[in-house]
């Protein structure tokens, strides 16, 4: 056997090899496949073991009793051992797919060459025999990984037509691989496009999430931009493709989003709402007589409404969405000098939980204006933060929990019956503090409520 078509076996755990083993000595033949096979090639370390056979999901039933059943019609089961979940599945064959989603039955075959062919790209078609460690390597996978090139298997838009998800997989492994894509696997997404917009948004919105994974996901984001995948699921983004911005950046609308996207650290949330961060700037570009420039007033507030609508079709979480929308919104500040008060008021207005979230976006946002970046520009946000480690060390009130009194004391004191009054009551005594902290006095409060409960009776 050449060296080169054998795998060091010693990268697989020894449970997934004992599975392999459990097969071998029912008269079984069973691989290891897929992702995890790629990722060893590529140095990367695998969380998710595959392994392929040609045991029919009821031996495979039969062998690993206490096995999850997690899609046996599909042929697949989920063993776990030590904690660590095997999916090992049995060989399937290609198959028709007429609604662009799911094969419409799946019919198991021996052999592995069979299955390695309806799967997505050649390096996604590798399989390793567990047993001496030689590559089943059909579609030449390696010589891809080598050069660094992301190939459908087969015929590309015929693979594309069976499944629209396939498309997006392409896009987001050009980033989190870094591959390129070759020419007619990248030809074929266009025309393919009626299948990918059968896709379900959850899917989407998964995929997403895995491209953020990426040290740059902007390589997908721009795959999907060239090829229309992008027009299908979030048209609000292209409005910025080619829109000049203004003496403060070297990039266009999108560039500058896809470079703030790149420079973010974070979770993959975190990322996107740097991608959408701007998302308002087209709609709110207007050309200033007096600057001879550019403006993009309110585009904070027009991106938030933008990204709200958009967060919801991807089916974000609500907190998710809840997270996003207040990052695009809050994003843009620029201290210089404020006061305590200022800080207070800042902290209160974009929520205390989301400070953390706003630095990182917001060296992003500086990070991605382009060469035109200075490591100096940062000087007011770190100036920023050691204000609001101030402040907050000082132990000023910052939500209506903060302050000495409660609800229960206005009804007490006051006699206030329960209802509206008393949220409305403590937001305004919350205003108060934060002009000045030294007003979080009982007495001060109590007498300022009374103040406006007053008021507010007078005027019903
Ligand atoms: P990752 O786990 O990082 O998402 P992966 O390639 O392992 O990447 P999985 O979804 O875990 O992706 O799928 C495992 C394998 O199943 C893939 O490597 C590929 O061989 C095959 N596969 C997955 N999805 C598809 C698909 N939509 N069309 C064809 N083959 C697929
Ligand atoms: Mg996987």
């Amino acid at each position: 056997m050449n060296p080169h078509d054998s795998f060091d076996l010693a990268h697989v755990p020894a449970d997934a090899l004992g599975i392999c083993e459990r097969l071998r000595s029912a008269g079984k033949r069973a691989w290891i496949v897929g992702g995890c096979v790629r990722d060893t090639l590529l140095g990367k370390t695998i969380s998710d073991w595959d392994v392929a056979t040609d045991a029919l999901p009821k031996e495979l039933m039969k062998l690993f009793p206490r096995a999850i059943p997690t899609g046996l019609q599909h042929g697949t089961v989920t063993v776990v051992m030590h904690g660590q979940h095997y999916e090992v599945t049995t060989l399937r064959g290609e198959t028709t797919y007429s609604d662009g989603r799911r094969p419409d039955a799946v019919h198991f075959v021996d052999d592995i060459v069979a299955d390695l062919a309806r799967r997505d790209f050649t390096v996604n078609a590798i399989a390793v025999d567990p047993s001496n460690g030689a590559l089943v390597d059909p579609f030449d996978g390696r010589r891809d990984l080598a050069s660094k090139i992301l190939r459908a298997v087969g015929k590309p838009i015929e693979r594309f037509s069976e499944d629209g998800l396939r498309v997006l997989r392409a896009a987001r492994f050009c980033a989190t691989l870094e591959l390129d894509i070759e020419p007619a696997t990248f030809a074929a997404i266009a025309p393919t496009l009626d299948t990918f917009r059968k896709v379900s948004a959850e899917r989407v919105r998964d995929e997403w999430v895995k491209t953020m994974k990426a040290k740059l996901p902007s390589r997908a984001f721009e795959v999907m931009r060239e090829t229309g995948i992008l027009g299908v699921t979030c048209p609000e983004l292209l409005e910025g493709v080619g829109m000049e911005q203004n003496k403060w950046h070297s990039f266009d609308v999108w560039k500058h989003a896809m470079a703030c996207m790149d420079a973010c650290g974070g979770d993959a949330v975190l990322r996107i709402a740097a991608l959408l961060h701007d998302v308002g700037k087209p709609r709110s570009r207007a050309f200033s007589d007096k600057t001879q420039d550019y403006t993009f007033y309110d585009h904070d507030k027009i991106g938030a409404e933008i990204a709200e609508p958009i967060a919801t079709r991807l089916r974000f979480s609500n907190d998710e969405r809840a997270r996003i929308v207040s990052l695009v919104r809050n994003h843009l500040f620029h201290y210089d000098a404020w006061s305590d008060q200022a800080v207070r008021r800042w902290i209160k207005r974009v929520g205390i939980d989301r400070i953390l979230d706003l630095y990182t976006l917001n060296e992003a946002d500086l990070r991605g204006k382009g060469p035109i970046f200075g490591e100096a520009d940062l000087a007011p946000l770190i100036a920023l933060r050691a204000h609001v480690e101030k402040v907050l060390a000082e132990g000023a009130a910052l939500s209506t929990r903060d302050l000495v009194i409660d609800g229960n004391t206005l009804i007490k004191e006051l006699g206030v019956k329960p209802g509206r009054v008393i949220g409305a009551v403590l937001e305004a005594l919350l205003e108060v503090v934060i002009a000045d902290p030294a007003q979080n006095e009982r007495e001060a409060l109590l007498a300022r409520a009374r103040e406006m409960i007053r008021e507010l009776s007078g005027q019903a």
